[in-house]
């Protein structure tokens, strides 16, 4: 594909953002995503790849006609047959050599007039997408935004957002540049890369002013592990619990206060919904199992918290996200506390398969 001069540098300032933005302080894993587009083209963060990896040749570029089919098909309403339908569409949209899956939040990418869009999923914005009045704080903080109640990923949340801004758009004649998304986090967008950092830096001030407003800390004390012999020993019994000790990782850290529930997709999908709290028994994880359905990703045991994962990195992550849900839990408390996902929004999620293409691939 030939890209001509100014798309290079649309790539490049597109480049500089997603680093920017890939830090811990916004996003975990491969979470996020971000694009910019001229008028028939849309380069969007591929599917597995991690923001701050990014660079000019790992966006995958789409033809934005190709993808407006998606606006006018009928889809199945089973889930997992309507995903794997606008998968097919979107892998057609597909015009640059580098033929990576697309986010399967490209389409609500291209919904954005604006030029650049930057997702991500910052604890200090979750504190309050997560919080039980989080809507009324948003509202009340970010007049301008748009709010978005918790909807299933992929493409029902492109669907609805994209009537959700034009919606916005009839009533003040212009798109929302801030959309907050219930229990997940923020879409930015903007026509420069700077008003993107404005907008973001302008959300982090106003946040935090509410945090310390609360008396409430915005970052996560975590302690030295206090007795390292013993986290050594509780690691190797959980690999041996875990039924295949060549195959499970571990990693800890010391006391944090983890979160009892699924708070947003990136937590079910890294640090699974619920922890395993106590001693970790072959009895008691495989209860655990058999009730949950998957081995405990997050184990808290004595004053030691443990992420789990079939590899090391896997079991990083878990940990990770195990850190950023219990600062995310304390920030909540600000806004009235936390709000957790309700049992439907977390079934999708546990059983979503472009997720966990999404794991594998990280
Ligand atoms: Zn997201």
């Amino acid at each position: 594909m030939d890209i001509s001069e100014d798309s290079h540098v649309l790539l490049e300032q597109i480049t500089i953002l997603s680093q920017e933005f890939g830090t811990s302080d916004f996003v975990r894993g491969g979470g996020g995503n971000t694009s910019v587009k001229n008028e028939t083209i849309a380069w969007v963060k591929p599917s597995g790849t991690t923001l701050s990896d990014m660079t000019t040749d790992t966006f995958v570029a789409l033809d934005r006609q190709k993808i407006s089919g998606l606006y006018q098909i009928d889809t199945p309403a089973e889930p997992s047959q309507r995903e794997a339908l606008v998968k097919d569409v979107m892998a057609e949209a597909v015009i640059s050599e580098n033929k990576a899956r697309p986010s399967v939040e490209a389409p609500l990418h291209d919904s954005f007039d604006f030029r650049f869009v930057v997702h991500t999923h910052p604890a200090i914005v979750n504190g309050m997408t997560c919080a039980k009045n989080g809507r009324k704080i948003c509202a009340d903080l970010f007049p301008d935004s748009l709010w978005i109640d918790y909807i299933d990923p992929g493409y029902t949340l492109c669907m609805v957002v994209r009537e959700k801004i034009k919606d916005y758009q009839k009533q003040y004649s212009k798109q929302p540049d801030m959309v907050f998304l219930e229990n997940h986090g923020v879409f930015v967008a903007a026509d420069s890369a700077e008003k993107i950092r404005k907008l973001y830096s302008n959300i982090m001030s106003t946040l935090k002013e509410q945090y310390a407003k609360a008396g409430i800390n915005t970052s996560l004390k975590i302690p030295p592990v206090g007795d390292p012999e013993k986290a050594e020993k509780i690691a190797d019994q959980i690999k041996r619990v875990s039924g295949n000790d060549k195959k499970c990782f571990v990693d800890y850290c010391s006391q944090i206060n983890i979160s009892q529930g699924p708070l947003s997709p990136d937590h079910v999908v890294y640090s699974k919904s619920y922890p395993f709290i106590g001693q970790p028994t072959e009895q008691a994880t495989k209860a655990f199992e058999k009730e949950k359905g998957y081995f405990p990703a997050v184990i808290k045991c004595d004053d030691i918290v443990f992420g789990t994962g079939t590899s090391e990195k896997a079991a990083f992550l878990a940990l990770e996200l195990a850190k950023d849900g219990a600062l995310v839990e304390q920030l909540a408390e600000a806004f009235g506390g936390v709000q957790y996902m309700t049992d439907q929004a977390r079934e999708f999620i546990e059983n979503w398969e472009v997720e966990s293409y999404r794991k594998t691939q990280i």
